[in-house]
């Protein structure tokens, strides 16, 4: 509490934008021991099937347990983490803590799933950072295509060639390369395409309105025949409501992922969650 004080009235002398500097040195601190501590979980945000509702995969979304603040989420956190360099330390978490759970999950469904994780440019880059996440995934001997890499679009359009061989090397041990968030950043389609990305997700704010506004409507069914001449499968992303997912079914859109299917939860309660929901398809069936 004292020192809660202190920095406030540091602050009020110093300006705003030294107490934001020094917040955000004490931020990647705490990041930096809580990364010791291991203070990371993964949450499994399951994705769907527009067709038949069946669970198609889950995506991996980072969360920070802190120990007096609570559960939070990575946009409280990951900017500042980036800025300290420190995204690579948080994504082997990541990817060891999804892999151990597709490795949990996978042995006691008899369908095949798909466990996507979301990477930076600067995890991309670093080449121990890589290294190491071959290493896991080929280790892992799951069926190719079960780990899915996302990378946003402006990732994506990042030029470098280094970049590149390094999705090259992903493709090469079977995993699939996504494109997130798509429809928000500055794509060039030229590039994408060459890429060779296996899906597009469709960012929330593009399919917001469909069902209610016809040019948001028009706007998706031509994205997503867009994506069919590139051969690529579409996860419509913030899916919250059946207006919404009866526009997917509509255009034939294969997967979604949103607050109406499941929100993430914990990566323990994920197999529980799946089997439950496994055996109720059956009932239906
Ligand atoms: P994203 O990859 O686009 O993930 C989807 C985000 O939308 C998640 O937010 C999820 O909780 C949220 N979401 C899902 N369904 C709905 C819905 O129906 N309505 C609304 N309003 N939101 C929904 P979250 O978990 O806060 O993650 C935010 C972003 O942080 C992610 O966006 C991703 O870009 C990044 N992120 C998360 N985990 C990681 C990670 O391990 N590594 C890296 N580099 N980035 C991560
Ligand atoms: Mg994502
Ligand atoms: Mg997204
Ligand atoms: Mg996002």
């Amino acid at each position: 509490q004292a020192k809660r004080a202190g920095r406030n009235t540091f602050a009020f002398y110093d300006g705003d934008q030294h107490k934001l500097s020094i917040e955000r040195l004490e931020l990647a601190a705490e990041i930096r021991s809580a990364v010791e501590q291991d203070q990371f979980s993964i949450f499994l945000q399951p994705q769907f099937f527009v067709a038949t509702g069946q669970v198609s995969g889950a995506e991996a979304l980072v969360r920070w347990n802190h120990p007096t603040r609570g559960l939070l989420r990575p946009d409280m956190f990951l900017p500042v983490a980036a800025g300290a360099g420190l995204l690579p330390e948080i994504g082997r978490l990541v990817v060891r803590k999804t892999l151990a759970s597709a490795f949990e999950i996978l042995p006691r469904v008899d369908v095949p799933l798909t466990f996507a994780m979301n990477l930076s440019v600067d995890e991309l880059a670093d080449e121990a950072f890589v290294e190491e996440l071959l290493w896991q995934i080929d280790g892992a001997n799951l069926l190719p295509g079960t780990i899915e890499i996302e990378i946003t679009e402006n990732t994506a359009m990042t030029d470098g060639a280094a970049i590149e061989r390094q999705l090259e090397r992903l493709r090469q041990v079977g995993t699939r390369l996504a494109i997130d968030d798509f429809g928000v950043g500055y794509s060039n389609l030229g590039r994408l395409k060459g890429l060779a990305f296996d899906t597009l997700k469709l960012d929330r704010s593009l399919l917001q309105d469909v069902g209610e506004d016809e040019e948001a409507e028009n706007l998706m069914a031509t994205i997503l025949a867009m994506a069919q001449v590139m051969k690529a499968d579409v996860v419509a992303e913030g899916i919250e409501t059946r207006t919404q997912l009866s526009v997917l079914e509509k255009y034939h859109c294969r997967y979604y992922q949103g607050y109406l299917g499941a929100r993430p939860m914990p990566a323990e309660r994920f197999a529980t969650w799946l089997l439950a929901n496994m055996r109720h398809h059956e009932r239906q069936a």
